[in-house]
């Protein structure tokens, strides 16, 4: 029998129980595909941050929130306010290097990314190109890029991922899977603790695990940060870029890339300036979460929550879109994550039906695209408190494919939310997909993240982006359907990620009804899911 009957029937059969019928709910495909096509629909132009789709993709969030019976924020209402600041680069910003007697002029765009997250509409970036490694300062792994020298007002230039592993140390910064000190927010962030003037990121496809066009159509399009202090300049080079810089420094790129490998390794000035005229439109704009809540029954464990999250926003729509162009300029993110978004509200009009002993948030974060803005606002002005906060169940890019033998729960290994998801997978009459490698640092690229650094226990249910080699256990044409999953890193973040109303939504359901059920599981069971001994996330990281 395929597993989304064996799902149903064990639903059915315990639903038939005496009092089971209290708390598990049952998700069906008609309300998540109705929801899932209108919110990946090219009317909504890409629920842009900062856009007008945007704005529309939270009327809607928060008119559904209303209408399934959701219980509203303190203070009435279902939004929370996200202040960020968006910046876009604007002609006749430029970037030059000066080595010795000669200048290198990368293009815009080509060679080079920049732009500023400092709020400033007219910046002059002028100081020295240091080559710092990795970037990283990891005291749990005894390393430190910095050894100590003063970093102010100078351009770092780090290489992106972590130190790889050694036939000595084969699991230093998680072996071959990616740490947080892999990610570009973390060395955005590691150079504005160092007072750096700023931070260029070498890219290659290897160590990004993505290709060029990601940065860069990030980097084209307005870029949003949360109103403070950002870096005055950010960016990234080609590493054809990066090799010409070192060897006009005299240096060379793979020398020293191998030289920061070692724990040795010391930051390298490479007696080059870089002068950078940085003219943007920056604007401060309100976006907002959405959130509702599902109180709980029981007296003393309704005072803490089990949070659901999915972001509503994508990459939204360009100028020439907004201009009226024939051709396709809508991001639509049907996929990613119009799919989570829609399956969320699923969920919650059967959890309202169903309260669990434990209080349910269900919640919609703003600006996912823009750098985990949302998730990351909402943990600082949490809608429940967070040490009341048992965990985060999140989806983003859901499986479009089919139903499947097992289930994704990359991340939940990191606590005891892997026992919890094997119990209520084995009820499903599915199996925990392996756990590969984090290869390109998934657990650090969507919202559970915030909640992880703020010491919650969270993890992502089986994203179809960074689904590895499609790993997935498909029922219907195993190849066929896994082959299907993984080129959809061909939409990722392009155009094409179209909503198709010929799409098979029985996996989609299946990891919702997954994710609810083990949200139901911890929400109802007496002792609150803790992190592993030894994790890094064990205790809050800012
Ligand atoms: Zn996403």
């Amino acid at each position: 029998m395929r597993p989304t009957l064996i799902a149903a029937a064990v639903g059915l059969t315990l639903c038939t129980s005496p009092g089971f019928a209290q708390q598990q709910p049952l998700v069906t495909e008609t309300p998540l595909r109705a929801h899932l096509s209108f919110l990946a629909d090219d009317l909504f132009e890409g629920r842009g941050t900062g856009q007008r789709g945007g704005d529309l993709a939270v009327r809607y969030l928060e008119t559904q929130a209303a209408v399934i019976g959701l219980r509203p924020l303190a203070g009435g209402g279902y939004r929370q306010p996200v202040r960020i600041e968006g910046t876009r680069l604007l002609d006749g910003s430029s970037a030059r290097f000066q080595a010795g007697a000669s200048s290198i002029t990368p293009v815009l765009g080509k060679d080079i990314l920049i732009g500023t997250s400092s709020g400033k509409a007219e910046l002059t970036v002028d100081g020295p190109l240091v080559f710092v490694g990795y970037g990283a300062r990891a005291e749990e792994e005894r390393w430190d890029d910095y050894k100590g020298v003063d970093m102010k007002g100078k351009v770092l230039v780090m290489m992106v991922n972590d130190p790889q592993p050694t036939a000595a140390e084969p699991n230093r910064f998680a072996g071959k899977s990616y740490t947080y000190y892999g990610r570009w927010l973390y060395k955005y962030e590691e150079a504005v603790r160092q007072g750096a003037a700023g931070v260029l990121l070498i890219h290659t496809t290897p160590s990004a695990s993505y290709d060029w066009n990601v940065p860069a159509t990030s980097f084209s399009h307005e870029r949003f940060h949360l109103a403070g202090a950002g870096n005055p300049l950010e960016g990234w080079l080609t590493e054809d870029m990066a090799r010409a810089l070192f060897a006009a420094a005299g240096q060379d790129l793979d020398t020293l890339r191998a030289r920061a490998e070692t724990r040795e390794f010391t930051p390298v000035d490479l007696g080059i300036r870089m002068h950078a005229q940085l003219r943007s439109a920056v604007r401060q704009v309100e976006q907002f979460n959405v959130a509702g809540i599902v109180p709980g029954t029981d007296p003393k464990l309704k005072a803490e929550a089990v949070v659901y999250s999915a972001h509503w926003d994508h990459l939204g729509m360009d100028e020439q879109g907004a201009a009226g162009d024939r051709a396709d300029h809508i991001w639509n993110g049907a996929i990613d994550n119009a799919s989570g978004a829609a399956a969320l509200l699923a969920m919650a009009a059967e959890a309202v039906r169903h309260p669990a002993k434990r209080s349910q948030v269900f919640l919609w974060p703003a600006a996912e695209e823009q750098g985990l803005l949302g998730s990351a606002a909402y943990v600082q002005q949490p809608a429940w408190p967070l040490k009341d906060t048992v965990a985060d169940l999140n989806l983003d890019s859901m499986n479009f494919v089919g139903s499947t033998r097992d289930i994704g729960v990359a991340g939940a290994e990191r606590s005891s939310l892997y026992a919890s998801a094997g119990k209520v997978a084995k009820k499903m009459g599915l199996t925990l997909a392996p756990t590969i490698p984090d290869l390109s640092g998934a657990y650090f690229r969507a919202d559970h993240f915030n909640f992880a650094k703020a010491g919650i226990p969270a993890f992502n249910v089986g994203s179809a982006v960074f689904s590895g080699d499609g790993h997935f256990e498909f029922v219907k044409a195993p190849a066929a359907s896994a082959a299907r999953l993984v080129a959809f890193k061909q939409d990722y973040h392009r155009v094409s990620d179209e909503y198709h109303a010929d799409w098979d939504l029985s996996g989609m359901v299946q990891q919702a009804q997954f994710t609810l059920n083990l949200g139901y599981a911890i929400a109802n069971d007496a002792a609150r899911p803790r992190w592993n001994a030894g994790e890094a996330f064990g205790k809050v990281k800012r």
